[in-house]
C-alpha cells in the first residue's frame, strides 16, 4: 500500500531532498504532497477526500506559524495522523517539546538524505495503527467490563488491587480510585458464613500456584459499609507475553441475586405476562401432573375452556389498554371462583382454562362454571367506564371424555364452540358427538365451496296463509342444498358452516336473486302473492354491499319492492341494535317490507324494537308449541304487542289445530306450519298456488260460521 505523506516546509530544497529520499525508498515509494505554509496544511487536512494522509513531516518554522504553536494548530486538527517534526541541529529542546505534545518523533535537518528516514516513516505509521487498535481493544475491554453483572477485580503480583469494573464497585462499595494499591482482603474482606471465621481470599492462592482457584463455598462478602451478601467466585492467573506471573483477576457475584433471576425467568416462561397466570406450557404441565394424580387416586377432574364473548368489540372499539386491563380484572375475578388447588391459567387473547385438580366431579365443574358466569355477569369499572362482558364455557372431564391432557384441552375447547352457539353466556359439557360434528363441519365446508358452481343449492317454498280465510298470502324462500352424494341437506347443518367461512355472503345474493326471480314469474303468472319472504343472516345483514344487493335483486327480477320481504332474526337485529336501526332505515327507503323472525327468544329491547321500522313480527315457533302448556300467554302479549306498534303478527311452526284454534281465536292474522304445508319445491308451491290449500280452516271456518 502507498503511504501518503504530507510534508510543510517552505524551504523547498528540504522539499525536494525529502521528495528524491521517499521516491527511492527500497520498500516502495510514497506518494507526497508538498505544502508551503500551515494555513494551506490545515485546508487539506480537512478535506477528507480524495486520499487520507497517512503521516505528516512539519518545519516547525513557517512564513505563516512559527515554533510550538504551529505543532499544536497542526496536532489539534489531526490528532490521529502521526506526526514527525523536521528540526535544525541545535532545536533538541524545542523537539523535545513537541514529543511532549503529542510528536512521534523528529528528523533533522541536514540527513533527510539519509535511507533511514523511509524506515523511520514506515515505523511511526506502524506504531500509530497498533496504538489505534490497542486504544479501541482497551475501550470494548472497559465497556464489556462494565457492562457484566459480574464483578471483576484486578490485582498486581502481589494481591494489590489495580482494577475494579462497575458491578465490583457495588458489591464491595468501594470506587475504583480509593480501591487501587490497596490490599485486595481489604477491600473484599470474605468470611465463612457458619463461623464467621475470615476466608483467605483465592487471589493469593492464585498468585502462590500460578493456577487457576474456586472460592470455599459459604463465603460472605463483608461491604465497605458492613452489609454482607453470600458470593461465588473464581480467579485465574494473568500472563505477560512471555508467559511471566504479572497478576490475577478474580470475578464473583452475588448468589440470592442470581438466583432471584432465575427464579424471575423460570416465572416468566411459565406464566403469562399480562395477568401473571400461568401460561399454556405450564397449564400442560399441571393437567398431566392432576391426570397422574387421578389416575392413581381413581378420581375425576375437570377443565374449563372459557372464551369471551364478544371482546375483540371492546378490544376494537376502547383499545388495546381497556381490553388488557378488562382481561386482567377478569383473571382476578376467575381467580376468586376457585379453589387454590385449583389452576387458573391464559391461553392467550381471550381464552382463559380453569383446571379443577382434585376429586371433581361433573357437578363441581357445572358448579364452578356457573360460579364464574355469575361472578363476570357483575359490572367491570374499568378507566371510569362501566363495561360489560359474558364468556362461553366449555367442559371436558377426565376419564369420562378424555384420558390424555391434549384431548381434554381439545373436548373443553369443542364444547365451547358449542357453547358459543347455544346464545353464548353459557356452559357446555363435552359430547361426544360434538367432535363428529367438528369433523363434519370440516367436510361440509370442503364441499360447500363447489356446491354454489355445481348449482348443488335450490329453494323450497313454505305458504303463509291467512288465518281466517284460509288463503295462501305469501311464501317463504328456504333454501335447501341438493348434494349429488348426500341427498338433500337442510340449512341448519349449513348455513352455520357458511357463515363461520364467509361463502354466506355470495350463497345470500344468490338467494335473493332467485327468490325475487321466481316471485316475479309467478306474478306473470297471475298468482297474486303479497310477498315472497328471504332470510337474511347475521353476516349478510351486516355487510357493507348488502343493500345494494337487494337493490340489484330488485332490479334483476323486475319484482316490485314491495313485494319482498325480508326476515331478520331478532337476535341479529338487537346484536349492535344501534347500528341495525341504520341499515334497517336504508332497506325501508328502497320499499321492502320487514321481518323479525324468531321472535321472543333474541332478549329484545322494547324501546329498540320500537325504532326498527318493522313491518312484521315472526312469533316463533317455540311458543306456538308452548301454547297448550302456557296457555298462550306470550302469543296473546306478542300479538298484543304487535297490534300496538301497528305490526302484522305471523305464527310460526303452526303443527296442530288447536294451535290454529287459539290463534284465530287471539287475532293473529297470519301463520306458518306443518299443518298448511311443508317448504315445497317450486312445482309443487305453484300447484298450491293454483288448487289453494285444504286446510282445517276451511273446515274451523265452516264450523265456527265465519
Ligand atoms: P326460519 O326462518 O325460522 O324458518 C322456519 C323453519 O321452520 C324452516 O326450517 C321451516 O321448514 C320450519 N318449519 C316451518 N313450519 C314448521 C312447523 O310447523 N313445525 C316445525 N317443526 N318446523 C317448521 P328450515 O327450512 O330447515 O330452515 C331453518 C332456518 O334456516 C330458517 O329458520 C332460517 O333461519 C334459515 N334459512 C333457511 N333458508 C335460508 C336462506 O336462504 N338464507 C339464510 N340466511 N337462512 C336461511
Ligand atoms: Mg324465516
Ligand atoms: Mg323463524
Amino acid at each position: 500500500m502507498v503511504n501518503h505523506i504530507l510534508v510543510i516546509t517552505a524551504n523547498s530544497d528540504d522539499a525536494a531532498t525529502l521528495d528524491k529520499v521517499l521516491d527511492r525508498a527500497h520498500d516502495g515509494p510514497f506518494c507526497i504532497e508538498w505544502v508551503t505554509r500551515l494555513s494551506l496544511a490545515l485546508e487539506r487536512l480537512r478535506l477528507k477526500e480524495p486520499v487520507a494522509i497517512d503521516a505528516i513531516l512539519i518545519d516547525l518554522a513557517l512564513p505563516d506559524s512559527q515554533g510550538l504553536a504551529t505543532f499544536s494548530q497542526l496536532f489539534a486538527l489531526a490528532p490521529g495522523i502521526p506526526i514527525m517534526t523536521l528540526s535544525e541541529l541545535d532545536a533538541d529542546q524545542q523537539t523535545a517539546e513537541a514529543i511532549r505534545l503529542g510528536a512521534q518523533g523528529s528528523l533533522s535537518k541536514g540527513h533527510f538524505g539519509s535511507a533511514l528516514v523511509p524506515q523511520a516513516l514506515r515505523n511511526i505509521i506502524r506504531r500509530k495503527a497498533v496504538e489505534e487498535a490497542l486504544f479501541v481493544e482497551k475501550a470494548r475491554l472497559i465497556i464489556t467490563l462494565n457492562s457484566i453483572s459480574d464483578a471483576v477485580i484486578g490485582t498486581d503480583l502481589h494481591g494489590n488491587v489495580d482494577y475494579l469494573n462497575s458491578a465490583a464497585e457495588q458489591m464491595t462499595g468501594w470506587l475504583q480510585a480509593d480501591a487501587q494499591n490497596q490490599p485486595i482482603d481489604s477491600v473484599m474482606r470474605l468470611v465463612n458464613d457458619q463461623t464467621r471465621a475470615p476466608v483467605t481470599n483465592p487471589i493469593f492462592k492464585v498468585l502462590q500456584d500460578d493456577a487457576c482457584k474456586l472460592l470455599a463455598t459459604g463465603t460472605i462478602l463483608i461491604r465497605r459499609d458492613g452489609s454482607e451478601s453470600a458470593i461465588e467466585d473464581s480467579a485465574a492467573p494473568i500472563h505477560d507475553s512471555a508467559g511471566h506471573l504479572k497478576g490475577a483477576v478474580m470475578v464473583f457475584h452475588d448468589i440470592a441475586a442470581a438466583h432471584a433471576i432465575t427464579e424471575k425467568m423460570a416465572h416468566q416462561a411459565q406464566h403469562d405476562s399480562l395477568t401473571n397466570l400461568p401460561n399454556r406450557s405450564l397449564l400442560n404441565d399441571r393437567i398431566t401432573q392432576a391426570i397422574g394424580l387421578a389416575e392413581r387416586h381413581n378420581s375425576e377432574l375437570a377443565l374449563l375452556f372459557l372464551d369471551l364473548d364478544n371482546f375483540k368489540h371492546i378490544n376494537d372499539s376502547l383499545g388495546h389498554c381497556i381490553g388488557d386491563q378488562l382481561l386482567q380484572a377478569v383473571a382476578l375475578r376467575l381467580c376468586s371462583c376457585v379453589r387454590s388447588s385449583d389452576t387458573v391459567s391464559r391461553m392467550g387473547g381471550d381464552e382463559f382454562v380453569v383446571l379443577l385438580s382434585q376429586n371433581h366431579s361433573a357437578e363441581d365443574a357445572a358448579h364452578t362454571a356457573e360460579k364464574i358466569l355469575e361472578s363476570l355477569a357483575a359490572t367491570f369499572v374499568i378507566a371510569q367506564q362501566q363495561l360489560f362482558i359474558t364468556a362461553s364455557i366449555g367442559i371436558s372431564t377426565y376419564p369420562n371424555d378424555a384420558q390424555t391432557t391434549q384431548d381434554l384441552i381439545k373436548n373443553a375447547d369443542t364444547a365451547m364452540y358449542q357453547a358459543k352457539e347455544e346464545g353464548r353466556n353459557n356452559y357446555q359439557f363435552f359430547r361426544s358427538e360434538m367432535n363428529r360434528r367438528a369433523v363434519e363441519r370440516q367436510v361440509i365446508e370442503a364441499h360447500l365451496r363447489t356446491a354454489m358452481d355445481n348449482g348443488e343449492f335450490i329453494l323450497h317454498y313454505q305458504p303463509k296463509i291467512d288465518l281466517h280465510s284460509g288463503k295462501i298470502t305469501s311464501a317463504e324462500a328456504l333454501i335447501r342444498w341438493q348434494h349429488p352424494a348426500w341427498g338433500l341437506i337442510l340449512p341448519a347443518r349449513f348455513i352455520p358452516v357458511a357463515e363461520a367461512c364467509g361463502l354466506i355472503v355470495a350463497l345470500g345474493r344468490w338467494v335473493l336473486v332467485q327468490a325475487c326471480t321466481q316471485a316475479k314469474r309467478w306474478e306473470n303468472c297471475g298468482y297474486q302473492l303479497d310477498s315472497i319472504a328471504v332470510n337474511i343472516s347475521a353476516q349478510e345483514f351486516r355487510h357493507k354491499s348488502f343493500v345494494a344487493s337487494v337493490t340489484n335483486a330488485l332490479a334483476v327480477s323486475g319484482l316490485p319492492p314491495h313485494n319482498l320481504q325480508l326476515e331478520i332474526s331478532e337476535s341479529v337485529l338487537m346484536r349492535d341494535a344501534e347500528a341495525s336501526v341504520t341499515i334497517l332505515q336504508q332497506l325501508k327507503a328502497l320499499g321492502v317490507q320487514l321481518a323479525v323472525d324468531d321472535f321472543g327468544t333474541g332478549y329484545s329491547s322494547l324501546s329498540y324494537l320500537s325504532q326498527f321500522p318493522l313491518d312484521v313480527l315472526k312469533i316463533d315457533q317455540s311458543f306456538i308449541k308452548d301454547i297448550h302448556r302456557t296457555n298462550g300467554i306470550i302469543v296473546n302479549a306478542v300479538i298484543a304487542m304487535g297490534n300496538s306498534l301497528k305490526q302484522r303478527v305471523i305464527a310460526e311452526g303452526i303443527e296442530e289445530a288447536v294451535q290454529l284454534e287459539f290463534l284465530r281465536h287471539h287475532h293473529c292474522g297470519e301463520g306458518q306450519g306443518f299443518l298448511f304445508s311443508h317448504p315445497v319445491s317450486v312445482e309443487r308451491f305453484a300447484n298450491l298456488l293454483r288448487c289453494g290449500i285444504s286446510s282445517p280452516i276451511n273446515t274451523l271456518c265452516q264450523a265456527t260460521g265465519t
